[in-house]
């Protein structure tokens, strides 16, 4: 069976399908589905919102299930924040760079104790007949005071995930792939399907 992505990023394609093929699903991106190149806001106030905003858009769009995650970083000294604004914390068209920058910038006076900080992810399929599943996974650790390492993306050289003294940027993707925001959200997706399936 066929399932959409909102994603067009192969790299979390392959994170999906890893999981989904198990139950026999193909996932194919909205550009190879021949999904037309609409923009979708990710105007919402929760991942959930969001992820299931890009899934349900892009159902409609090619009648098939989709699936789509929404992700980000949520600090606890800022209430949370950048939270769904992760990718555009310092501002339209921010670089990743621009983003830690800020980051590192609003916590330097915050001491070593109240750094804490957790990746979160919402991965949401939605079934043309109207079945929603949602699955949400968090990695808990904490924001160090400058950049380390080279791998991975995003706020990955400025977290250091609980049980580890290396950033997420320093862990192999093998590593970082075992204990992921993404990685628990696909288990726990993993396991809905199963119920599902029976
Ligand atoms: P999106 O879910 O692809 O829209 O990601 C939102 C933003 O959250 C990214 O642009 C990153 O800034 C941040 N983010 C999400 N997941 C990760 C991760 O695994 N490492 C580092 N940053 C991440």
């Amino acid at each position: 069976m066929i399932v959409v992505a909102a994603t067009q990023n192969k790299h979390k394609i392959q994170e999906i399908e890893s999981i989904t093929r198990l139950f026999g699903f193909e996932i194919v991106s909205r550009g190879d589905a021949g999904v037309p190149d609409v923009e979708i806001s990710e105007d919402g106030e929760t991942f959930e919102e969001n992820s299931y905003k890009k899934a349900a858009e892009i159902m409609k769009l090619c009648g098939r299930i989709s699936i789509a995650d929404d992700s980000g970083l949520m600090v606890d000294a800022l209430s949370g924040a950048p939270g769904v604004i992760s990718a555009r914390f310092s501002g339209e068209g921010a670089t990743d760079q621009m983003n830690n920058a800020k980051l590192l910038d609003l916590l330097k006076d915050v001491p070593e104790d109240e750094r804490g900080a957790k990746f979160v992810s919402v991965i949401t399929m939605v079934y043309p007949e109207g079945r929603t599943i949602v699955a949400r996974g968090e990695c808990f650790g904490h924001i160090i005071r400058e950049p380390h390492g080279n791998g991975g993306f995003g706020y990955d050289p400025l977290f250091v995930p609980e049980g580890f003294t290396k950033t997420f940027a320093e862990l192999t993707s093998d590593e970082k792939n075992q204990i992921s925001h993404r990685a628990l959200a696909l288990q726990k997706l993993r396991l809905q399907l199963g119920e599902i399936a029976g």
